[in-house]
């Protein structure tokens, strides 16, 4: 039975052809709800999941900003799409070794991923949206590969907005792509740098895109590690397009952010540390020493994800500038 491939042509049926970003919205939705899509027996494999150190860093990259802002009370740990919750554990973690302890905040849709986020981290509250965060403290946000799953437009030469319709082995897009933006990303870039303003902090943003905007069609479906036909059976593969960090710090820098990056996902971890952190986890567990290598390649090697994944951070007005990122 595929319950969402036939609910989307009823509606197609019903109501004519649906815009790009309406197909890739219903599809990530039920594809959230349905299923852990994390790891080797999963769909994909995310930093976090890779590595202890990923999560580690992140942890130290927003206690070292805390510290040098003056250690301000009420300090809120933020996370959007926080996946098994591995990241959220090893960040805080690496914050309570600093001296920060905040209180955390899961921004979630998906019931399935808050149960095994609670596992991980069964103090925090959950989120449906980021105008639900409280409004009294400094936050300290990440998002890791979250943006990238948010829905896009997609535009002919002409300007006409690609739609989609029931044909070929499910679905057909009709048109040819010229451009793609994706106002659900703005909007929360948007919203997070007024946050930030108001309540200061900081977010650090790591997903995979490009730092210029205009590169087309970027819309791909991934299931068991490898690429699938995003216009089949939606809901059972994971729908994402490359972040366009310009238009996102762009939206954020609007409203009022600094903007820090993007640099390349490996550059981050070098200068936050990734190789003494590698030595000294080795140190401790020698037997492991040629995982934890592996583990510092694929996070960092430029033919890896150490280039195509971009690292960017919003910061508060009148927050220091953030360690890792070359000022
Ligand atoms: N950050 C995690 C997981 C990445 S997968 C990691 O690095 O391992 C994408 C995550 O974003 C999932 O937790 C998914 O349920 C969540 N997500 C996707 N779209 C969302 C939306 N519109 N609102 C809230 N969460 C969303």
């Amino acid at each position: 039975m595929r319950p969402l491939e036939d609910r989307l042509k009823a509606r197609i049926a019903d109501e004519g052809p649906i815009s790009v970003a309406d197909y890739m919205a219903e599809a990530n939705a039920h594809y959230y709800a349905t299923r852990d899509p994390l790891g080797v027996a999963g769909d994909f494999t995310t930093a976090p999941e890779i590595s202890q150190m990923f999560g580690e860093l992140v942890g130290i990259w927003l206690a070292d900003l805390w510290q040098r802002a003056g250690r301000p009370d009420g300090a809120y740990y933020v996370e959007l799409g926080p996946g098994r919750g591995t990241l959220a554990a090893d960040a805080l973690r690496a914050m309570r070794g600093a001296g920060l302890d905040p209180a955390v905040e899961l921004v979630e849709a998906s019931p399935l991923l808050r149960c095994a986020q609670a596992e991980r981290v069964a103090y925090a509250r959950w989120r449906d949206d980021i105008g639900s965060l409280p409004q009294d403290g400094p936050l300290l946000i990440v998002a890791n590969e979250f943006f990238d799953a948010l829905p896009v437009r997609q535009f002919d030469r002409a300007g006409n907005e690609l739609i989609v319709a029931i044909g070929g082995d499910g679905f057909v897009r009709e048109g040819r792509v010229e451009r793609e933006v994706s106002p659900a990303s703005l909007d929360v870039a948007d919203a997070l740098a007024r946050r930030l303003v108001a309540q200061g902090g900081a977010a650090l943003v790591i997903d995979y895109g490009h730092d210029r905007p205009g590169t087309g069609d970027t819309l791909q479906a991934v299931s068991a590690h490898a690429y699938a036909d995003p216009w089949r059976a939606p809901g059972t593969c994971d729908l994402t397009a490359h972040v366009d960090f310009a238009a996102l710090g762009g939206a954020a820098r609007a409203a009022g952010a600094r903007i820090f990056g993007p640099i390349g996902q490996g550059d981050w971890l070098e200068a936050m540390g990734i190789s003494m952190r590698a030595a000294a986890l080795a140190r401790g567990a020698p037997d492991r020493t040629e995982e934890i290598e592996a583990a510092r390649a694929r996070l960092t090697a430029p033919e890896q994800m150490g280039r195509l994944f971009r690292a960017m951070a919003l910061v508060a007005p009148d927050w220091p500038a953030p360690a890792g990122f070359r000022a």
